[in-house]
This record gives structure tokens, C-alpha cells and sequence, in this order.
């Protein structure tokens, strides 16, 4: 059956948002849907999902307008959270509310331009990269604090936060270090001025562990629809 595990899922992330001294409403499930259809798209709306994130903007230039015909009414938020080629920012202003992969100062040039010329004010987060194992796109901690410090001028891009991926664990707590260094990261930023209130961290594998290290949003896929479902 799916969407059994949802429950469970909904609680273990209340749980470790009370471990962290917050509330269950303050973590966000996205809905990860690269290996999911449309129609179990449309369930997963049929049982009060909302918010769903895609890794490429090819699939989604079809998948999001199918959706949206078979939802007309709900209001769905969509997630970018794959790496962006600068080619595909213009497609990508036009799909997502919020594109967690911005991985550079010239993709965010980019996106800003693009989100001038539609009359938007794009959501954005910023990937940061904390290690060499981890995947290979992201801005190194190196580097966070002058892409900040440019991004958040940029009068079309709203900067809301930081994202990024571990390498993969088996055991979820060896990811604990890099979910805490992304927290420290975002709480040094916010000392210095930037508004940043999401921490975009934690998978099926990994996200309790990631929520009792500060997580505002998880992206969970196969612990919902399973592994590669249609
Ligand atoms: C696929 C993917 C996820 C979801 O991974 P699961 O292990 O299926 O929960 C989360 N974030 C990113 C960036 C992904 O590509």
C-alpha cells in the first residue's frame, strides 16, 4: 500500500523536532518525487501532501504542468533540489517556488536576471559543499561567506537559507557532524546579519538525525513512495 510509512514518518520528525527544544510544525516534509509519476503525485495530494521536490528540471517541465491539471485547486509548492545547470535557470525560474541548489555566484547571477525579466522574486538556498566526499556540487565553506555576502543584494533572488548533502552513511549518526556544521555555518551568517531561517538537510536515511540538528525542511523519497515507484 503506499504511503504507509507517512505516519511514522510524520511522527519520528515531530519527535526529533521536540529533541531539538522546537515544535513539529517548524520541519517540513518535501515530498521527493525524481523516481514518482504523476499519478502517485496526485495521491500523495490526495492525502495532504504539499510540498514535492524534483532533481531536474527536465522531468519537471512535464511532470509539474500534469500535476497541476490533476490538482487545479491545490497549491502545491515545488522544490528544486538537483544541481542546476546555468542553461536550465531560465527554466527552472519559470517551474519552482524554491530551488535549494544554488551552487555558485554565477548560476545566482543568473536566476536573478531570469527572475527580473518574469516579474519574480525567487526563493533560493544556498548548496554548501562541507567535505570532499560529499557530492560534487556545492559552495565550500571557504567561499559561503562572500557568496552571502553577494547574493543577498541581488533584488531578485530571495536568500532564505542553506542546503546541503552528506556523504552517504550507513549509520545515520556519522552524518550528525556535517548536519551540525551546517547549523554552525547558519547561526555564524545570521550573527552577521543574514536572514537565514532553513536549514534544507536529512533524508530517508539520515533525517531524525538531521532534525535534531536544526533541520527546517527534509527531502525524503524512498522512505515515501519507495524504492524507484510509478
Ligand atoms: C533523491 C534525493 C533526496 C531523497 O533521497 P531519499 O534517500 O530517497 O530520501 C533528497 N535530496 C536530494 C538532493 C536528492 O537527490
Amino acid at each position: 500500500m503506499p504511503f504507509e510509512n507517512i505516519k511514522d514518518i510524520y511522527k519520528r520528525m515531530a519527535h526529533a523536532a521536540m529533541r531539538s527544544g522546537r515544535e513539529p510544525q517548524d520541519v517540513r516534509l518535501i515530498a521527493v518525487t525524481k523516481e514518482v509519476g504523476p499519478d502517485l503525485i496526485h495521491q500523495a495530494v490526495h492525502i495532504g501532501l504539499r510540498e514535492f521536490g524534483e532533481s531536474r528540471v527536465q522531468a519537471a517541465k512535464e511532470k509539474i504542468p500534469e500535476v497541476r491539471s490533476l490538482d487545479p485547486r491545490a497549491s502545491i509548492v515545488w522544490h528544486l533540489i538537483g544541481h542546476l545547470q546555468t542553461n536550465k535557470a531560465k527554466a527552472a525560474v519559470e517551474l519552482f517556488d524554491i530551488i535549494h541548489s544554488v551552487d555558485s555566484l554565477d548560476l545566482a547571477g543568473s536566476l536573478n536576471r531570469h527572475a527580473e525579466t518574469a516579474g519574480k522574486v525567487q526563493r533560493i538556498l544556498l548548496q554548501v559543499k562541507l567535505s570532499i566526499e560529499e557530492s560534487k556540487y556545492g559552495i565550500t565553506k571557504e567561499n559561503i561567506s562572500s557568496v552571502l555576502r553577494e547574493v543577498s543584494v541581488m533584488q531578485h533572488l530571495h536568500l532564505e537559507g542553506l542546503m546541503t548533502i552528506p556523504p552517504f552513511f550507513d549509520d545515520p549518526e556519522k552524518a550528525r557532524p556535517y548536519f551540525r556544521e551546517l547549523r554552525d555555518i547558519r547561526d555564524k551568517a545570521v550573527s552577521q546579519g543574514h536572514e537565514l531561517k532553513e536549514l534544507s538537510m536529512g533524508m530517508s536515511n539520515d533525517f531524525d538525525v538531521a532534525v535534531e540538528e536544526g533541520a527546517t525542511m527534509v527531502r525524503i523519497g524512498t522512505a515515501i513512495f519507495g524504492e524507484r515507484r510509478r
